[in-house]
Formats: C-alpha cells, structure tokens, sequence
C-alpha cells in the first residue's frame, strides 16, 4: 500500500524543494480516493502563501508540430538561465487512449533528467474538469517547491486549450509553416486565445514558406485584437533543433510579464483564474454527488427510456431529478 505523509510531512518536504516528496503530493491530488484528495486540497491551501511567484506559460500545437521537441530545447535554454522549470500536461484525450502526452518521458530526455526540472504527464482517468484541476493542483505545488518557470502542454484539439488558457498567464500557439491556406487545421478560437505563435521547425529549406506564413499570421492577427490588455499577439520563428529563435520566444514573454505587470492585467487575470477554478470545481463536486445520490439514480435508471424514445422531455426529466436531488438537502 502506499504510504501516506501527514500534511505537516508534505508540506516541510514540498517547501525544502524535495522532488520526490512533490511528486508524491502530486499523485495525492490525481487519486479518485476522497480522503487523498481532501488532504491534498488542505496541503495546497498549507502551502498556498508560497505559491504565485512561477511565470505559467501554456504551449499548443497540433501533435507532430514539435510542442515536446521545444519544450525540450526551450526548457533547456531556460535552465542554462539558472531558473527551475517544472513541466505539466493536460490531455483530456489520454484516459481514453491510455497514451499520455509527455506520459512517454523519453520525449524530453534532457528535461527528465535534469534535477533542475520537474516533468509531469497528463493525469489520466479524470473528465477535462477533472484533469484541470488536477493539474492546477500540481502546478500550485510545483510553485511552492520553488519551480519558477510551469510550462503546459496540451494538445492542439478539442476543449482543453480553455482550460489551459485559464490557468497560464501567457499562452503559446506552435504552427508550422504549411503550403496552401495558413489558417487551415486551427481552429479560430485558438488563434484568439494566443499571446504569440511561433512558426517552428524552421531550419533547413523552410526559412522562406516562414516567412511568407509570418506575415500572413500577422495579418489574421489583426483580426483578434486584445484591447482589454493592450497586446497585439507577435508571430515569431524558431526551431528547435538548431535553437534559432528560442531566446526571442523568451524575450517576448519577459516583455509581456513586464507590460501586464505594469498595467493591472496581471492580477485582475489571476483573480479572475481563481474564480474560474472556484467555479469549475463547484460544478465538478455538485455534478459528482449529483450523479451519486441513489434516488437520483433510481428515478434516472425508471425514466431514461422514455427521453431515449423521444416520449418525455429532456428538459422535464432533468428538472425533476434536480428538483429530487435538491428536496434532499445532501451534502456530498
Ligand atoms: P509533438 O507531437 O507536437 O510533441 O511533436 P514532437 O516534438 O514529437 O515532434 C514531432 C517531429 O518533429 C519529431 O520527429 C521531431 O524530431 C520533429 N521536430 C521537432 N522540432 C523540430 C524542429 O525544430 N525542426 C525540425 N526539422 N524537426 C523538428
């Protein structure tokens, strides 16, 4: 059976920098166990006046772009910078196909073996709100145990760009350049999301498709402008295997802290992250006990054939099992 710290145990070795005890900490927040969870949850808010301090910078790309590759050489680059770099996954796609991104840690060989840096895969076995917050979790704990750089990685479909863009302070489109129409294969919403794009992979024959593709990203850029933080996302090139472009990436995310910290942008981002997460696990816990409570599942399992016939309304049953649910007065 594993062994248990108690919370004062965690939290001295998550504050000394003690990785294994970290990653222990960070499999105590993954368990579906409601005791490991419940004191996971007390150890974040024991460590939580050290947590904040770490730049978030989430990273997306379709998968074959190279996110692993230059999360690698960028991480690598950053450590030769003395700074500690943790890395983090949310792949919503892996309980399903058990492969997790980053879960193969020969991706990013350097990084897994550096004791400067911290790799962690996807959790898996969760819902995307589920995965999310595991991992909001782990990159709180990852601050206290003195990580200053948490890069993100997620992959580049479905919903879980949302969600790492509302847990990153700077979010990170990777492309490459393709031939025919640039914007094909990305969703718009994506692009809106981003701070900057890098166009990577660009070594080789590739410079001049680059630059063609930087331009034509920098006008549909004026399409999504962010007036609210005063930023017009920037189109940079790099590649990962010769390093080109990499300090340019950094540079530009120093000058966005700096601009956002200047402005209230930072903060109010921040606070209103912390509500997200607030409302997004209220949701998750109420959806749970909901979905345990056993009338609920008696009145469910009487009455589901009637809305899979088309014979009851969707809306009529929902309301009665939430008007059931709530006549209850449950607590969990
Ligand atoms: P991911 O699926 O987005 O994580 O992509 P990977 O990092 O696994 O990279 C996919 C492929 O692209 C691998 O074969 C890499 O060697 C290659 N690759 C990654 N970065 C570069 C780069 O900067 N230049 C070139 N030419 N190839 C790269």
């Amino acid at each position: 059976m594993r062994k248990r710290l108690s919370l004062q145990d965690y939290a001295a070795g998550i504050r000394s920098g003690n990785r294994v005890i970290l990653s222990q900490a960070i499999t105590l927040a993954e368990s579906t166990l409601d005791s490991d969870r419940e004191l996971a949850s007390l150890l974040v808010q024991e460590v939580l006046p050290m947590t904040g301090n770490s730049l978030r910078i989430g990273i997306t790309g379709v998968p074959g772009v190279g996110k692993s590759t230059f999360i690698e050489a960028f991480g690598k680059m950053l450590l030769d910078q003395g700074k500690k770099v943790a890395v983090l996954a949310v792949d919503p796609t892996s309980q399903l196909s058990k492969g997790s991104i980053l879960g193969d840690k020969t991706r990013m060989e350097l990084l897994a073996t550096d004791k400067r840096a911290f790799i962690r895969p996807s959790p898996s076995g969760h819902t995307l709100g589920g995965v999310s917050a595991r991992t909001r979790e782990a990159m709180l704990l990852c601050e206290a145990a003195g990580f200053d750089v948490i890069l993100v990685e997620t992959v580049g479909v479905g919903q879980s760009e949302t969600a790492v863009k509302n847990m990153v302070d700077f979010f990170l489109l990777l492309m490459l350049a393709g031939a025919g129409d640039e914007l094909q294969g990305i969703k718009k919403g994506i692009m809106e999301m981003a701070d900057a794009l890098v166009i990577h992979k660009v070594d080789g024959d590739n410079l001049d498709p680059a630059k063609k593709a930087k331009s034509n990203y920098q006008n549909a850029f004026h399409l999504f402008p962010h007036p609210e933080k005063n930023w017009s996302p920037k189109v940079l090139l790099a590649s990962s295997l010769t390093g080109m472009g990499l300090e340019k990436v950094w540079d530009l995310i120093v000058e966005y802290e700096q601009k956002m910290k200047d402005s209230t942008f930072w903060e109010a981002n921040r606070a209103g992250q912390r509500i997200n997460w607030m409302e997004d696990q209220i949701q998750d816990l109420l959806g749970q006990a909901f979905l345990r409570n056993e009338k609920v599942k008696k009145m469910l399992e009487s009455e589901k054939a009637k809305v899979k016939s088309g014979e009851l309304h969707p809306g009529v049953l929902a309301q009665r099992l939430v008007d059931l649910f709530l006549a209850q007065g449950e607590k969990r």
